[in-house]
């Protein structure tokens, strides 16, 4: 049985009609930019995320870049961000000229650790990025009591966690102001790049939606110097009729995740993913971890079963950002995490005896 690390072709052509009929209705229109798409849409995720206000934009770097230049964060400010993240979170500081400031994630969650934030906290830090890594949201009540201390923004990169819930609120809601991606391969995903930005703040919003699109509220009168980074009508008419299935398509994540959680129980030297109290996991990513890693991949890529590291150099050790001066070491929690982890394929209308496969050939690589 060959496995691949994940199968669109399941996900799309059983709505291929209904997405062709999206299309068509923009084709036919002849309006491609801010129209009724995106103004759909907009209205659409702002309900399914429960917040006030939403910007649909280009992807979710550019919506990273949006919330922190709203904020008005630039040169000689801190942000905080987490230590393992995509270094999308981390190019987005690094765009408005602001510092990253690393802190290591909980080594059972792979979120970052709300009780090593203070810590971090100097007269320069302006605001706090949580990454809802994999799927799983963060301890947000704890972070936004943090940040309310210090009277810090919070900036919540909700990329991979669309629909996640911690204490029953969802994520992408907790922030001031906070982004999301619609990369295809996300848990909502366009066809091709898209990005949101969600927030309650009406003056957060207005001026998000001015920035995205050249800083113009009127027409050829520019308030400020702007961005062009709108999404477009095709892909708003995409993710309009895809965002009805997301709900589906994560009890489909949680519901493969559990197959593998009891098919891969008990593994000495292999660790599940671990959902913190009060937390909820969308499974972007099934992320397991092993000493053995680089040895289970060979062992499975022969099996024809496909696999990704997510990711294998954190941001600190990376050339771009050689510049800060890290080196090996000053980060092990996310070192460790860069060196064990593994996500295995979950797709949604991924099948149990698909799990059991997977499963069988990783009993069989620690010869259980
Ligand atoms: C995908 C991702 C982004 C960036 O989204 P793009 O749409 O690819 O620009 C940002 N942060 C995290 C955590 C992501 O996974």
């Amino acid at each position: 049985m060959k496995i691949p690390f994940l199968n669109f072709g399941a996900t799309h052509q059983p709505m291929k009609a209904e997405m062709m009929n999206a299309f068509e209705k923009v084709y036919d229109s002849n309006w491609f930019v801010l129209g009724e798409q995106v103004k759909a849409f907009e209205s659409n995720y702002a309900e399914f995320n429960q917040v006030k206000h939403t910007v649909a934009v280009s992807n979710g770097l550019d919506a990273l870049h949006i919330a922190l230049k709203t904020l008005n964060i630039g040169p000689g400010d801190e942000v905080i961000v987490p230590s393992n993240t995509f270094i999308a979170t981390v190019l987005a500081v690094s765009y408005v000229g602001a510092t990253p400031i690393f802190v290591e994630p909980n080594m059972n969650t792979y979120n970052i650790d709300p009780s090593k934030i203070e810590a971090a906290i100097t007269p320069k830090t302006k605001a706090i990025m949580p990454v809802h890594l994999y799927g799983q949201a963060c301890e947000m009540k704890e972070i936004m009591q943090i940040a309310e201390k210090y009277n810090l923004k919070v900036i919540e990169d909700n990329a991979q966690a669309q629909g996640a819930t911690y204490q029953e609120k969802v994520t992408g809601s907790f922030g001031h102001i906070n982004g999301t991606s619609f990369y295809p391969g996300k848990n909502l995903g366009a066809l091709g790049d898209a990005g949101g930005i969600t927030t309650d703040d009406s003056f957060l919003f207005d001026k998000a939606k001015v920035l995205s699109n050249y800083g113009t509220r009127v027409k050829y009168v520019n308030d400020e110097i702007g961005f062009n980074m709108r999404m477009d009508e095709c892909q708003a008419s995409f993710l309009n009729v895809k965002l009805n299935y997301l709900p589906t398509w994560i009890k489909q994540r949680q519901e493969i995740a559990n197959w593998y959680n009891l098919h891969l129980s008990n593994i000495e030297g292999l660790i599940l993913p671990i959902v913190a109290d009060h937390a909820t996991h969308t499974y972007h990513l099934y992320v397991v971890r092993t000493d053995k890693r680089d040895e289970l991949i060979k062992h499975l890529t022969e099996n024809e079963i496909g696999t990704l590291i997510h990711y294998p150099i954190p941001v600190h050790l990376q050339k771009a950002y050689s510049n800060l001066g890290f080196s090996k070491g000053d980060f092990p929690i996310a070192e460790e995490i860069a060196d064990t982890c593994l996500s295995l394929p979950i797709w949604p209308g991924m099948n149990e005896e698909q799990v059991k496969f997977v499963a069988q050939k990783i009993k069989q690589f620690f010869q259980i």
